[in-house]
């Protein structure tokens, strides 16, 4: 049985633990399990859902994703089954192709040809979702934005940035605090979008709903969706970019964000508080948790 452990995480998630192996998550959870642990059951198995009467893919249609995305059409299995998995392996999809567009051009070339086609597709950013809806559910098309990952513009006085939904969050944050800015939120920009994501920074710069300024989309048909403005008060018409904001991928694939950062603080503190947290795993419930608050 080969091990379909995935060999790569972000970064995030395998520091701080003995091994390197574990994380936030994993120092709980990974670190029972072997380095091979077992096959994630196929979703189309776990759950009683039936596959729409989408066609498959062909090799005409592989011959004409290589002409879209020259050399970036993934078909090996081995790099296929990372993706096909979720973070909290508990999603698993059997797509056959991968594809790493690089510009929205492309994204938009792919999805009209996939909409004539009938084919389905499944967006997909850092791949650490953590409602399965990164994966396909049966062989949908794995549209990577992983190759997305230019900045297009900042603007050091309002702290407002525009760059592609491809982004690294973590590169992102040390591309702005280098400029004295802070991100306002915690993987790609496109996918903390799609799942109008906030961590613990919510708590300081609120939803993304508010520090999202514009948005470039496009729709399924192809139709790329230009809401790109940067203007911090903008009134004209429809926000339609709300729409979009914790969609998961199902209207549109978001190409271009632009958002803005908050300054950065002058100081961090941290402040170390006890309280008597639920019976938690780390210590069975019978002694206060500890909870580490930066301030
Ligand atoms: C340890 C951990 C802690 C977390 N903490 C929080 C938290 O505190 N608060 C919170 O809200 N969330 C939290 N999350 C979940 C968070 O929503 C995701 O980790 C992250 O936002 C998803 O980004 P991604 O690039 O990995 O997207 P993926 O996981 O690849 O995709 C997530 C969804 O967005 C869609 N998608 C991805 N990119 C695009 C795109 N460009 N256009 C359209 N759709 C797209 C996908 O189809 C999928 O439905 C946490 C996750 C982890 C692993």
């Amino acid at each position: 049985e080969p091990c379909r452990w995935p060999q790569s995480w972000p970064t995030w998630c395998t520091e701080g633990c003995p091994g390197g192996a574990s994380g936030p998550l994993a120092c709980r959870t990974f670190s029972r399990v072997s380095s091979c642990p077992p096959e994630v059951m196929l979703t189309q198995e776990r759950y009683p859902v039936r596959r729409l009467p989408f066609s498959v893919v062909s090799e005409e249609d592989l011959a004409a994703f290589e002409c879209i995305v020259p050399g970036r059409v993934v078909t090996d299995p081995e790099v296929l089954e990372v993706s096909n998995v979720d973070w909290l392996r508990t999603a698993r999809g059997c797509s056959k192709v991968l594809l790493r567009p690089r510009t929205s051009e492309e994204v938009s070339r792919i999805l009209r040809y996939c909409h004539e086609r009938n084919l389905a597709v499944n967006p997909q950013g850092g791949n650490t979702g953590l409602v399965g809806g990164s994966v396909p559910v049966f062989d949908e098309i794995i549209l990577s934005t992983a190759l997305m990952n230019q900045v297009t513009s900042f603007n050091s006085v309002s702290g407002i940035l525009t760059c592609q939904a491809g982004c690294v969050l973590e590169g992102l944050s040390r591309y702005v605090q280098e400029r004295d800015f802070v991100m306002p939120g915690p993987c790609h920009i496109g996918g903390n979008v799609a799942t109008n994501a906030g961590g613990l920074r919510f708590l300081r710069y609120g939803s993304l709903r508010g520090t999202v300024l514009g948005l470039e989309v496009v729709l399924a048909d192809g139709t790329v969706l230009d809401c790109l403005t940067s203007l911090r008060k903008d009134n004209t018409g429809y926000d339609l970019k709300q729409l979009f904001i914790g969609s998961e991928g199902t209207l549109g694939v978001i190409t271009a964000v632009s958002i803005l950062c908050p300054p950065k603080p002058k100081a961090v503190n941290v402040a170390f508080l006890g309280a008597v947290g639920p019976a938690g795993e780390d210590n069975g419930g019978t002694e206060p948790g500890w909870l580490c608050v930066q301030v």
